[in-house]
């Protein structure tokens, strides 16, 4: 067998496994070779339950308490419950997508679980067991990630045939490997999934994480090579272009923004197209800045135009830019357009009087025929997915300017955009009070619903935010209907207003446009509203369920208030006490770069060259040694010629990812 042959080829690898290999991102045998267990399971002692603390795992021998039932949660998520005792204590076991093992485990029965404990809705719970009907015998196990249908046992079996059916080839001589002290590559591999000891585990991944960060160190060296393309959208800004712009805007601008226009404005009188990043935290004020560029295209005659991943954004860039510019400089398409109005406003496109377009779907320039188009601004780019990305990235022709309030790191940004410049808005608009963020569990629960209701009676407005919109999708969760109805009791005589993305187009608009008016007064909403939405007079942000949402995720949701000069508040409604450390975060600091920082601690930053769904791979923050080790060798082996074969080898590997650049970043 071949690395590169289907993973069928293993005996025992049906079309049905093949599928579920599938979803995993396991196709071919190197695929199923490089499938890195998420982590090793210590099965050398069997712990005790009521001696293991909170987010801990370990092997547990226990006894069968209750017949397993299943519920079914949503569509692809079902969960088998049953409690489980050692003697020293009883606990519920949760095992995920596996309704077949109900036949397997009776009441009585021992079982081997493996698992982390965890407390929810105040019951001791280990979530997501491995499980085993005889004692481990390895003392380490590694630990893969599944999805229904994929156990632990078939992959062992799978990465046995493989193992035992492909020898993978070496790339390193043996002199390089001695001198790095790397384990050679079968070793690697074998290690890896089927390990002699923990010390051999970890050493085994180093290796496969290197070589994946030797060719990634050597990607952004050549694209720091990559030529820049030449411009032919030149644009002559007089000296005065930057104040007459700011006279037109109702405030005056931080000196953050002062000096990005004058980066962009920089940029355009340049030979080369523009290629430049915006990082901002939410509510830095970036807004301006598209609109800075777009206007100085539009004095030269050129048009632009503004990509937002959602149409309620779209819409309120629209709103904003037709103050600036007027109606009829302006043109927006989106999704809810009808055919006639959508063939009209292309209509303006074309023959060039749009001067300033905005829209939603990410290709939209490409199948759009412009007059004469010279910049592509996109908006929230993190929000965008990523053949959308590719796509954008990979136009050419126009100057191009990219907004996100993620911050990247410069030599991601250069893999994902190319050459990239970056600019940071690394100042907040003046008078802005932090926001105060509330961890509320129950016993809060009333006082923040008598809070809500004095700021709407003293004129502010609230966001209520929920990760569903209907009931009984997933218990233990509230749905956004639940919660409207409950507002409608809580605040009579209050005009309110449910927002989710199974409305209408037109409906979206009509209530996004009241509550920015100020007479919706609390808005209960899915997260359709957490990129961009701008409403300064709004005060309160509640989540609710925040357990469900990702640190980058509630800081967006968050990044909603705060927007004025009045003090705002984040509530982060939740009583799942395995995410209170990391709500925590919310409640220690606004700092947006922070808290993408601690975000992937909590999550890891998976792969970065995205080949693979499942977050193996190397991980930045994890693996930042192995990155250093990685620079270092590739400069030895630039230097000495006795390596030029390797060198060769990981050019030709980097410039392979080069060519097919679709990847996906991994801190969105
Ligand atoms: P984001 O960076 O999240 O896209 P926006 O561009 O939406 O932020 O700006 C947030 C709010 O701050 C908007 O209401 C905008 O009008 C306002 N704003 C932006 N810059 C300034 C400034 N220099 N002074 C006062 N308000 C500003
Ligand atoms: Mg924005």
């Amino acid at each position: 067998m071949r690395l590169s042959d289907d993973v069928k080829n293993i005996s025992g690898v049906g079309e049905k496994t093949e599928k579920t290999l599938g979803k995993v991102g396991i196709y071919t045998m190197r695929d199923l070779l490089y499938y890195l267990p998420r982590t090793y399971a210590d099965y050398s002692t069997i712990q005790k339950i009521k001696d293991m603390r909170l987010g801990e795992s370990g092997l547990f021998e226990v006894t069968v308490f209750t017949p397993p039932k299943t519920r079914r949660v949503r569509k692809g998520m079902e969960i088998t419950s049953f409690q489980v005792s050692d003697e020293s204590a009883v606990v519920g076991v949760d095992i995920f997508n596996q309704v077949h093992i109900k036949k397997y485990i009776h009441q009585g029965d021992t079982l081997y679980i493996y698992g982390k404990l965890v407390v929810q809705m105040k019951k001791p719970l280990i979530s997501g067991p491995v499980f085993f009907f005889k004692k481990p015998e390895d003392p380490f196990f590694p630990v893969y990630p599944l999805t229904a249908g994929l156990t632990q046992n078939m992959l062992r079996k799978f990465l046995k045939a493989a193992l035992n059916g492909v020898q993978v080839q070496e790339p390193y001589s043996q002199a390089f490997l001695e001198r790095f002290e790397l384990p050679c590559v079968n070793t690697a591999l074998s290690q890896v999934h089927f390990p002699r000891d923990m010390q051999s585990a970890m050493q085994a991944r180093e290796r496969i994480v290197f070589d994946e960060l030797l060719v990634f160190c050597r990607m952004i060296e050549l694209l720091n090579e990559e030529k820049l393309q030449d411009s032919e959208i030149v644009l002559a800004i007089e000296d005065t272009f930057i104040d007459q712009f700011v006279e037109k805007l109702a405030f005056s601008p931080t000196g953050a923004q002062r000096r990005i226009m004058g980066e962009i404005a920089a940029d355009f009188a340049k030979s080369n197209y523009m290629n430049r990043l915006v990082q901002g935290d939410v509510g830095s004020g970036k807004t301006i800045l598209a609109f800075f560029a777009m206007e100085a295209m539009r004095q030269n005659g050129y048009q632009s135009v503004m990509m937002a991943p959602t149409e309620i954004l779209a819409e309120q860039h629209k709103k904003s830019a037709v103050k600036l510019f007027g109606e009829d400089a302006v043109s927006c398409i989106t999704g809810s357009l009808t055919a006639k109005q959508r063939k009209a406003e292309e209509q303006r496109i074309a023959e060039g009087s749009a001067k300033v377009v905005i829209g939603t779907h990410a290709l939209i320039y490409k199948e759009i025929k412009f007059h004469n188009l010279g910049l592509l601004i996109t908006d929230e780019q993190h929000r965008f997915g990523v053949k959308q990305r590719a796509a954008i990235s990979g136009s050419h022709d126009v100057h191009s300017l990219i907004m996100s309030a993620t911050p990247i790191p410069r030599s991601l940004a250069l893999v994902l955009y190319g050459k990239t410049d970056i600019s940071i808005v690394d100042e907040l608009p003046p008078g802005r009070l932090p926001i105060k963020t509330y961890l509320i569990r129950k016993n809060k629960y009333a006082d923040m619903i008598g809070f809500v209701k004095r700021e709407i009676e003293n004129g502010r407005q609230a966001y209520i935010v929920c990760p569903l919109i209907e009931e009984g999708e997933m218990e233990e969760v509230r749905s956004a209907q639940e919660v409207y109805a409950e507002v409608q009791r809580e605040y009579p005589g209050y005009e309110l207003a449910l927002l989710h993305g199974k409305l209408k187009g037109s409906e979206k608009q009509r209530i996004m446009q009241e509550f920015a008016e100020g007479k919706i007064k609390v808005l209960v909403s899915t997260t359709v509203i957490e990129v961009g939405v701008d409403v300064p007079n709004a005060t309160v942000m509640a989540v609710q369920n925040a357990e469900r949402f990702g640190l980058a995720q509630l800081h967006q949701l968050r990044g909603r208030v705060g927007r004025g000069n009045e003090q705002s508040y984040c509530f982060l409604v939740s009583s799942h006490q395995g995410a209170f450390e990391r709500l925590k975060v919310m409640v220690d600091t606004n700092d947006g770069f922070e808290i993408a920082e601690r975000d992937m601690q909590f999550r890891g930053t998976g792969d970065v060259f995205g080949t693979r769904q499942h977050g193996q791979g190397f991980n930045l923050v994890q693996d930042i040694r192995q990155l250093e080790k990685a620079r270092k060798v590739l400069e030895i082996m630039r230097q000495d010629g006795v390596y030029r074969q390797e060198y060769e080898g990981v050019t030709k590997a980097a410039s392979q990812k080069m060519q097919d650049r679709m990847l996906e970043i991994v801190l969105n």
